[in-house]
């Protein structure tokens, strides 16, 4: 609620928060379930905010529907022919995340799984995708923004968080991204992010989101 009220204030009108989380490892925090998305419907209700989260299982899909405006699928999921079926027979709109290793082919391939079930809704999610690099968690490809944009019709969105691993790496690849075109941006944000549960190293702290969004809005006019 405290990141909700922030970002909203600083002008974000999505919230995305997992409730169904992968984790690499079983023993990592996996979300709290229904209860994870009640509290998602309570920050939407409380600062008007869309809410997006992902859903893991095609057996999930009805229960998520009933609390989200958008789905996210996972890049450990996007190859998952069940699920994209699935919220492909939803009204929805439809977060798709990059595959790690998925090549923008196969990544437009899976987009077609869910078009293909009647939903038009697909948003595509560049995170980045395994190099051999490791000084980042992921490597940001910025070229599938604009690469994206002359293949299809669907709107692109970039996620800096998961695809640098990195809070000092979040706003220069945010800035980038923008003035590569991305439709949108998915950051990661905490109050306090050395105790977040999940992924606190490359979330930002509520004063570095504020300061990032100016910034971000001056690269936007600027291009
Ligand atoms: C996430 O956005 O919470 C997430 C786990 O992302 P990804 O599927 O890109 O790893």
């Amino acid at each position: 609620m405290t990141s909700a009220e922030a970002v909203r204030k600083a002008g974000a009108v999505i919230l995305r928060g997992g409730a169904f989380k992968p984790s690499t490892s079983p023993y990592g925090f996996r979300g709290l379930g229904e209860k994870g998305l009640q509290l998602l419907a309570k920050a939407r209700d409380e600062f008007g905010m869309a809410i997006i989260t992902e859903v893991m299982t095609p057996t999930d899909v009805s229960m998520v529907c009933e609390y989200a405006d958008i789905l996210q699928i996972g890049t450990r999921n996007m190859q998952n022919y069940m699920l994209l079926d699935e919220v492909g027979r939803t009204n929805k709109p439809v977060v798709l995340k990059r595959g790690m290793s998925a090549t923008i082919e196969e990544w437009l391939l899976a987009a077609e799984y869910v078009l293909s079930q009647g939903n038009k809704n697909v948003i595509l999610c560049e995170r980045g995708i395994r190099t051999f690099e490791k000084a980042t968690r992921n490597t940001m490809d910025i070229s599938a923004i604009p690469l994206i944009k002359s293949l299809s019709h669907l709107p692109i969105i970039s996620d800096p968080s998961q695809g640098t691993g990195r809070r000092d790496l979040v706003g220069p690849l945010t800035l980038a991204s923008i003035a590569a075109g991305t439709d949108a941006l998915l950051i990661e944000v905490h109050p306090n992010p050395d105790e977040a549960l999940k992924d606190g190293a490359q979330s930002l702290t509520i004063k570095q989101f504020n300061e990032l969004m100016p910034q971000s809005q001056a690269v936007a006019h600027a291009i």
